[in-house]
């Protein structure tokens, strides 16, 4: 019985096979098998729509693409107040220290942790600490240079990287931000919630890593908090690198 088969052949051309015989003969079984080649015969037929293929898996791809930066963008960000978080300040961080190793610009981070945060939680609930977060994050968005990263490290805690900062020009911003912070509470339902943060800053040095800067950071950040907070301490100002890369440093200004 004929049985009509789809082939593929080689060359690429699809084509159908609608009939055979066959022959038993003494050397063996002979065939021959009838063949039609169809629509496929067209080239240019075949080579649009190879193509309209070839634009629709690019149009594919770019789509995957974007879906994958903003699935790696929200990996990186804190969901409450949509800043950077510890991940991303990882990040951040590593790529800052490569810009400052190939340039040799000085850069600051500080670490600023809001203070008493569990006593707020305690008098004024939850809800209404979760606001003090994206009030402070906001205001750090607002009053900080767009050159400056902002990100949530941890529950109540936020560190910024000022990137081609020197050591002055980071107390005068930080100390700024404080004082802001300071003067303008959180204003909901109808009234006004005061809060403090403490600070620590550090310059990068020659000889640091990521780890050993952050770690420096945080002791003083310690320090502040011990030193009764609502300030900030940072390293002694004749450090090592302020000699010794000071030249390279831009003026800051956070306007
Ligand atoms: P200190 O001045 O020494 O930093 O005191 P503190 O109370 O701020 O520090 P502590 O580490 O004792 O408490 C941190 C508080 O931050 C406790 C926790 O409930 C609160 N917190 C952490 N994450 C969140 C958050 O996402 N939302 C709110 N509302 N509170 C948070
Ligand atoms: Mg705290
Ligand atoms: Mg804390």
């Amino acid at each position: 019985m004929p049985v009509p088969a789809r082939l593929k052949l080689t060359s690429g051309f699809d084509c159908v096979a609608f009939g055979h015989r066959l022959a038993v003969t003494e050397t063996g079984i002979d065939g021959a098998v009838m063949i039609r080649f169809d629509e496929s015969m067209n080239l240019s037929a075949k080579f649009a729509s190879l193509n309209d293929d070839i634009s629709s898996l690019n149009s594919k791809i770019r789509h995957f693409g974007r879906e994958n930066s903003q699935l790696e963008n929200l990996a990186l960000t804190d969901p409450l107040t949509e800043v950077y978080n510890r991940r991303g300040f990882d990040r951040e961080l590593e790529r800052e220290f490569s810009r400052a190793n190939r340039y040799g610009h000085a850069f600051c981070i500080t670490l600023i942790d809001l203070d008493h945060f569990k006593s707020f939680n305690d008098t004024h609930g939850h809800q209404l600490g979760d606001k003090v977060l994206v009030h402070f994050a906001h205001r750090c968005l607002e009053h900080l240079r767009q050159t400056d990263i902002i990100c949530r490290v941890g529950g109540e805690e936020f560190a910024l990287i000022l990137p081609e900062t020197s050591l002055d020009q980071a107390t005068v911003v930080v100390n700024r931000m404080l004082d802001l912070i300071n003067a303008t509470p959180l204003y909901a339902n109808g009234e006004h919630y005061a809060y403090t943060a403490s600070a620590g800053l550090a310059q990068q040095q020659p000889d640091d890593t990521p780890e050993s800067l952050y770690m420096r950071t945080d002791q003083n950040l310690y320090a502040a908090k011990n030193q009764g907070r609502a300030c900030l301490v940072h390293d002694p100002s004749s450090s090592q690198f302020e000699t010794s890369w000071s030249a390279e440093a831009q003026p800051q200004a956070a306007d």
